[in-house]
């Protein structure tokens, strides 16, 4: 899933690497890559047009966030906006104040409902809750029989219309109500939710029946069930698999059922993706759930953050550039940008808030192990000592304002009082004094050179 998607945006971010500015046609080059890289990922037109239309204008709008590199914005830029696309915030089942809360499924058959029932099921059990399963899909002679199977390997009650079929299973078998309905799944369902409640089972799930193609009498049929039992959710079970058609369907569905959440299910296939990335947008309605396999327990809760972070593959890059952003005020860096440019002098003040800026980062340690490609220098990392930090600090902060801001001026006496009050050798204070100097050369021609902010990140 996303693989080849996620391939070609990365791709197209390393297009954007070492580049100290992007000019318009770079941004440009870079967006007509990623329209393409969504189009072949099967990615509705009107959403890979909005999308686009909005990275590009970001990327070349005023946002200039002087923590990233050109590269990382853009990265930042496109996370955040697919993270939008898939949905924003995670959302979470809404239960009734009054139980039983009613979930009804709907979906095209073969979608994997009834697989998904058991899995939902399963899931709210494993938090406590006691779901009931309603076997509504009544369409397919086996559809019951199949529900009841993933019931048991769900370790789930199951609320069957038939006589027969029950076994075991908590049904409505010799109550008269199941054999007289059968054949109507609008009775069937409410019956089950009746049962639900006498039952005191605090969840229902109601599987209904699909159809190999959206047509009115199926829409109807759920329609029906919809007004019947008046669910706190409808959730819609799309497979991701069928691409491009996965729009039109799930259009049809808002407007027959209007559907309140989306299962994107089978996403454990190589779909292009395309599916998850245009419902939400195309319907308004956010993905609440993936199902991801066969098997009873392969469900997932649906985060639109991590999906994107999923889709780029950059997990790590995108936690670091998060931390890099907070850490880096917005009014310090404009400052240090004035000061490279008029040439003025860098103090050992900017360097203290610096560092301070770098240790909200946590540990420098922790910070490096995040970047891509920094697992082979682990060893020289495994030896660096975070605490070195703390001393430089501490005789930076041993100096008087005039000192940090006039560091030339620090001569024989006043680098043996700083020693002093920092608890180092005068050798100590002579090297970072050194150090310093070189530092503030260093700065001076990447001034000249261009630049600023962070330090490229390997990777990107
Ligand atoms: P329904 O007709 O909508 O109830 O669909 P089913 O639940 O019967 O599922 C149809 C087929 O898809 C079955 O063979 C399931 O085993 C399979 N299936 C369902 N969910 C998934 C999934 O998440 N991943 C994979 N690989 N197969 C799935």
């Amino acid at each position: 899933m996303f693989a080849t998607l996620s391939d070609r945006l990365t791709a197209t971010f390393k297009n954007l690497r070492g580049k100290g500015r992007l000019s318009e046609s770079d941004v440009n080059k870079a967006v007509r890559d990623i329209r393409l890289a969504l189009l072949d990922a099967d990615v509705a037109l009107p959403v890979v047009k909005r999308f686009t239309t909005a990275v590009r204008e970001r990327a070349l709008g005023e946002e200039v966030n002087q923590a990233l590199n050109p590269a990382q914005q853009v990265v930042k830029i496109v996370n955040e906006e697919l993270v939008t696309i898939l949905g924003g915030e995670t959302r979470q089942i809404r239960f009734a104040k009054n139980p039983p809360t009613v979930i009804m499924l709907a979906g095209l058959q073969g979608s994997g409902k009834t697989t998904f029932a058991g899995k939902l099921g399963r899931w709210l059990k494993d938090r406590g809750h006691t779901p009931l399963l309603v076997a509504a899909d009544l369409q397919r002679p086996n559809a019951v029989t199949q529900l009841e199977v993933v019931g048991e390997r769900a370790g789930l009650k199951v609320f069957a219309p038939e006589r027969g079929n029950v076994g075991g299973h908590d049904a409505v078998a010799g109550t008269g109500e199941g054999t007289r309905s059968f054949g109507d799944p609008v009775s069937v369902s409410r019956a089950g939710v009746e049962h639900a409640r006498a039952q005191q089972h605090d969840v229902v799930i109601v599987d209904t029946a699909g159809r190999l193609a959206v047509d009115t009498n199926l829409m109807q049929q759920a329609a029906d069930i919809r007004s019947a039992i008046q669910p706190d959710e409808v959730l819609f079970v799309i497979d991701a698999m069928i691409g491009q058609a996965a729009v039109e369907t799930a259009q049809a569905f808002h407007e027959g059922v209007a559907f309140t959440g989306v299962v994107l299910s089978k996403l454990d296939g190589d779909a292009r993706g395309g599916a998850a990335l245009s419902i939400r947008e195309v319907t308004g309605e956010p993905i609440m759930f993936a199902s991801v396999g066969e098997k009873v327990t392969d469900i997932e809760v649906f985060h639109p953050d991590r999906m994107a972070g999923r889709i780029l593959d950059m997990g790590d890059v995108l936690t670091l550039i998060e931390q890099a952003e907070k850490a880096f005020d917005k009014r310090q860096a404009d400052e240090m940008a004035r000061k490279f440019l008029a040439e003025e002098d860098f103090t050992f003040e900017d360097f203290l808030q610096q560092m301070s800026a770098i240790k909200q980062m946590g540990s420098l340690k922790s910070m490096l192990k995040m970047m891509p490609g920094m697992q082979q220098m682990r060893a020289q990392l495994d030896a660096f000592d975070d605490r070195e930090f703390d001393r430089v600090e501490a005789m930076v902060r041993s100096m008087t304002p005039f000192e940090r801001t006039h560091p030339k001026q620090i001569n024989g006496s006043r680098r043996a009082r700083i020693a002093k009050g920092s608890g180092v050798s005068v050798t100590d204070v002579n090297q970072l004094l050194e150090r310093f100097r070189d530092a503030q050369k260093m700065m001076k021609s990447l001034a000249r050179g261009g630049g600023g902010g962070l330090p490229g990140m390997p990777g990107i």
